[in-house]
C-alpha cells in the first residue's frame, strides 16, 4: 500500500513543482503575484509558465487544457482545449501559449447570467485566478490541465460564483488588518479567511436509481411512501461504515489526495445511506475549489461502486436532509488563529471585538445570510426539524453569552482594566470544551475557535454563503473598528473595546439565541424579537433586492447595484426552471407508470373480488373498500394532473416574478397533494406490479 503522503499533491500544479520546474526569477515573480504582491504577470512570464505547466501536465498524461470556472449554476464549467495543433506545414505539435493560459473565451452565451448579457454579446471571457493552483484530472485514456478561472462577462462584469468570493476576502482581510493595528499588531501583513466544508450526502444503488426519472432527472424523490424502517433506531450515525462505501470512500480519497485536498473525517450520518466527508481547512478561495471538486470526484467514482451520488439536499421526505457545515476562521500572517481563544487577556479582548463584529454584522444583516443559502432543493431541508430553521440565528456557548449578558447588564459601570477578570476573559480557553458538547440546532454556531454555518445547502457552491457571510463580518470589523477609535482617545484599547462590546450586547441580543433552534416557540419568539422570517426560496432570495443589503454590497464593492440584481434573477430563475422540470417529471411518471400500475393492481383485486364473491357467501366490504379507494385516487390524480398542466402552461406564459409566485402558492401544494395521492396508493400496489423501487428498497445498501 502506497502512502498518502507519498502521492499528495502529484496532479497539483502546487509551489513544490513550480520551483522544480521554473526559472528562480519566474518562480518569485509568480508566487508575488499568487501572494498579492506587487508585480503583476507579464505575457513573458505567462509563457514560461504555460510551458512548464505544459510539460508537467503532459507527463503525468494531460492530453488538453481547459479554463475551469463557477458559473451561477452551483456546478463548474470546462470547455476542453486539446494541447495538440499543427504548424503551418500540417505537422503535429503541442502547444500552450502564456496568452491560453491567461484568457480563454467560452462561447458561454447559454450559462445563466440574469440579463447582464445577452446572447449577441455572448464574448464571456475567464481569467486565470493563480491563487488557486492549477490541477489535472486524469480519465482512463488521458486527462486535462484544469486551470481555475474567474468568469467576467465581455465589459469585465464577473459572472460566475469566484469574483463576488475573492472580493469579498479581500474586503475582510483589510479590515481584519486594521482592527489588528488598533490592537498594536503591528508585525501582521495578511489575514487569511480559512474555511473547512463539511459534505453529507447519500449512496444509493445505481442500479435502483437508474429506474427512478425523479433521482435521474431531479437528484430527489418526488414520489415514494416511507419505508417500514427509516431513521427511527438511530442506528446509522457513527455506525460501522459498510465495507462497499469504505471501498468507495478510499478511492475517492486517493484521488482527492492527488488532488492536494486532505480528507480528515469520514463517517455514516443520520439517516439511512447518508455519509459526511470533512477535509482539513484552507484558504477561503481554495476551499471553495476543493469543495467543487470533491463534489466532482465524488459524482464520477460512484457509479464504479455500483452507487449513485445525490447530493441534493432532500433526496428523501420524511428522512433527514444533506448539508453542507462551513467552517469559517481568520488567521493572521503569524499563523494565529484570530477566533482562539488565550490565557492573554488582551488577546481574548482583541477575540472578542472579532466574535462581536460578526454578530453584530449579523444582528443588522441577517437577511443576506439567508437569501444566500435559498435554493430549490435547501427550501426542503431548513426547518424540517433536522437541519436549522430559515431563522438565522447565533450560538455563542454559555461562557461568551455570561461575558455579553454581563456586558450588557451594565457591568462593571466605569470598565478598570482590571474588570476584564471578573467578566470571565481570563477564562475563555475553556471555550473549546464547552463547545464540544454544542448546540447543534443552530444557523451559525460558535463551536470553540471557529463559527459553522449550517444553513449551507449540500449541492451548494459554498462561495455564496461565504460571500455573504465576509460581507456581513467585514462590515461588522470596520463598524466595530470605527467605533473604538472613537472611544480611544479617553481609554485604552481593553477598556475602549469593552464599551464597545456592551453596546454590541444589546443590540445584537436579538440575533443570538441558545436554545433549540427546532422547537416551534423559537419561531414565536423570532417573530417577537421581528427577525427576518422568509420560508420560501423566492422570499429568501427577495432579501437580495432590499436597499440597506445592496448598498452594503456595493460600498463593500462586492457586487454593483446591477450585479445584485442580476444575482438574484439569476437565482429565481434557477428556482422557477427547477421546480418546472420537477412538476413535468412527476406528471411524466403519473401518467407513465403509476396510473398504468393503479390500474394493474385494480384488474387483479377486480378478478380476485369476482371470483371470491361467486364461491364464497360473506360481506367483503373492506376489500370492496380498498378497491374503491384505488379507483378514487385514479381519479383524483387524473384530476390534479389536468391542473399541473394548467398551471405549468400559465407558468410558460408570464414574468418571472409572476411564475415564481404561481409556483410557490399554488405548484408546490398541488405536487404535495399528486405525491399524497400517489404514495396511499402505492402503499397497496404489489410489489411485481410496482413501478418504481421504492424507498425500502432505495435506503439499503446490499
Ligand atoms: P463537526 O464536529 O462539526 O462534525 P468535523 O471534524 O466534521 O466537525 O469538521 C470540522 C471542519 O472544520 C473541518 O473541515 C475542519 O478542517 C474545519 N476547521 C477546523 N478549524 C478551522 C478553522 N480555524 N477555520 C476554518 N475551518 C476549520
Ligand atoms: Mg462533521
Amino acid at each position: 500500500m502506497e502512502r498518502p503522503t507519498s502521492y499528495f499533491g502529484h496532479h497539483v500544479f502546487n509551489e513544490k513543482v513550480m520551483r522544480e520546474r521554473l526559472p528562480k526569477n519566474v518562480f518569485e515573480q509568480l508566487t508575488s503575484a499568487i501572494n498579492g504582491g506587487p508585480h503583476k504577470l507579464n505575457i513573458k512570464i505567462a509563457d514560461v509558465v504555460a510551458a512548464a505547466m505544459k510539460e508537467w501536465a503532459t507527463s503525468l498524461g494531460a492530453t488538453h487544457y481547459a479554463h475551469w470556472f463557477h458559473p451561477r449554476t452551483e456546478l463548474t464549467a470546462e470547455k476542453h482545449m486539446a494541447f495538440l495543433s499543427l504548424d503551418d506545414k500540417g505537422a503535429p505539435l503541442e502547444a500552450f501559449t502564456g496568452s491560453e493560459l491567461i484568457q480563454s473565451e467560452p462561447d458561454a452565451s447559454s450559462l445563466p447570467s440574469g440579463g447582464m448579457r445577452s446572447t449577441f454579446e455572448a464574448r464571456g471571457y475567464t481569467a486565470w485566478d493563480p491563487t488557486s493552483p492549477a490541477f489535472v484530472m486524469l480519465t482512463e485514456k488521458g486527462g486535462t490541465l484544469c486551470i481555475p478561472s474567474i468568469f467576467l462577462s465581455w465589459d469585465g462584469t464577473p459572472l460566475d460564483m469566484k469574483m463576488p468570493l475573492l472580493k469579498a476576502i479581500a474586503a475582510i482581510e483589510t479590515r481584519a488588518i486594521r482592527l489588528l493595528r488598533l490592537f498594536g499588531n503591528r508585525g501582521v501583513h495578511w489575514v487569511k479567511v480559512t474555511v473547512g466544508a463539511e459534505q453529507e450526502f447519500f449512496l444509493v444503488e445505481d442500479s435502483l436509481a437508474r429506474k427512478r426519472p425523479d433521482l435521474v432527472l431531479c437528484g430527489r424523490t418526488l414520489l415514494g411512501c416511507p419505508p417500514p424502517k427509516g431513521q427511527q433506531l438511530e442506528d446509522h450515525y457513527f455506525g460501522a461504515i459498510h465495507p462497499r462505501v469504505l471501498t468507495y470512500m478510499e478511492d475517492v480519497e486517493a484521488e482527492l489526495h492527488k488532488l492536494g485536498i486532505a480528507i480528515k473525517t469520514r463517517h455514516d450520518e443520520v439517516a439511512p445511506c447518508q455519509f459526511e466527508f470533512a477535509p482539513q481547512f484552507t484558504d477561503a478561495n481554495l476551499a471553495t475549489d476543493q469543495n467543487q471538486l470533491m463534489m466532482t470526484v465524488m459524482k464520477r467514482i460512484a457509479p464504479h461502486h455500483g452507487f449513485k451520488l445525490l447530493l441534493h439536499e432532500k433526496p428523501f421526505a420524511g428522512i433527514n436532509g444533506s448539508g453542507k457545515h462551513t467552517n469559517i476562521s481568520l488567521m493572521d500572517s503569524d499563523g494565529y488563529n484570530l477566533l482562539e481563544p488565550t490565557n492573554n487577556q488582551r488577546k481574548n479582548v482583541q477575540f472578542l471585538a472579532f466574535v462581536g463584529a460578526l454578530i453584530l454584522g449579523i444582528s443588522k444583516y441577517s437577511s443576506l445570510l439567508r437569501a444566500s443559502v435559498a435554493s430549490p432543493g435547501n427550501m426542503h431541508r431548513l426547518g424540517g426539524f433536522e437541519a436549522p430553521p430559515a431563522i438565522m440565528s447565533v450560538y455563542l456557548g454559555s461562557t461568551l453569552t455570561n461575558v455579553l449578558e454581563r456586558l450588557e447588564e451594565g457591568f462593571p459601570e466605569e470598565i478598570p482594566t482590571s474588570g476584564i477578570i471578573d467578566l470571565g476573559l481570563a477564562k475563555l480557553p475553556t471555550l473549546k470544551k464547552e463547545n464540544s458538547d454544542r448546540n447543534r440546532t443552530a444557523p451559525l454556531a460558535f463551536t470553540g475557535n471557529k463559527f459553522e454555518f449550517r444553513a449551507t445547502g449540500a449541492s451548494q457552491s459554498i462561495a455564496g454563503p461565504l460571500t455573504m457571510l465576509l460581507a456581513v463580518w467585514a462590515w461588522g470589523i470596520e463598524e466595530v473598528s470605527n467605533r473604538i477609535e472613537s472611544r480611544l482617545g479617553n481609554s485604552d484599547i481593553t477598556d475602549a473595546t469593552l464599551d464597545v462590546m456592551r453596546d454590541i450586547a444589546k443590540e445584537s441580543a436579538k440575533v443570538r439565541f441558545e436554545g433549540n433552534c427546532y422547537d416551534k416557540a423559537w419561531h414565536d419568539e423570532a417573530v417577537r424579537r421581528d427577525l427576518p422570517i422568509a420560508t420560501t426560496t423566492p422570499d429568501a432570495l427577495s432579501y437580495y433586492l432590499i436597499p440597506e443589503n445592496r448598498a452594503l454590497l456595493s460600498s463593500l464593492s462586492i457586487m454593483t447595484d446591477r450585479e445584485i440584481v442580476a444575482y438574484y434573477e439569476t437565482r429565481l430563475e434557477q428556482y422557477v426552471k427547477t421546480l418546472d422540470v420537477e412538476m413535468a417529471v412527476m406528471e411524466d411518471m403519473i401518467r407513465h407508470a403509476i396510473l398504468p400500475s393503479i390500474s394493474k393492481q385494480v384488474a387483479l383485486e377486480g378478478k380476485a373480488f369476482e371470483k371470491a364473491t361467486s364461491i364464497l357467501d360473506g360481506n367483503f366490504e373492506s376489500w370492496k373498500g380498498k378497491i374503491k379507494s384505488l379507483c378514487d385516487a385514479k381519479e383524483q390524480l387524473y384530476h390534479r394532473l389536468e391542473q399541473l398542466r394548467n398551471l405549468r402552461y400559465r407558468i410558460s406564459n408570464c414574468s418571472l416574478e409572476e411564475s415564481s409566485s404561481l409556483i410557490t402558492n399554488e405548484g408546490i401544494s398541488l405536487m404535495n397533494e399528486i405525491r399524497s395521492l400517489s404514495d396511499a396508493a402505492e402503499l397497496w400496489i404489489d410489489d411485481m406490479i410496482q413501478p418504481y423501487p421504492s424507498y425500502r428498497d432505495l435506503l439499503v445498501i446490499q
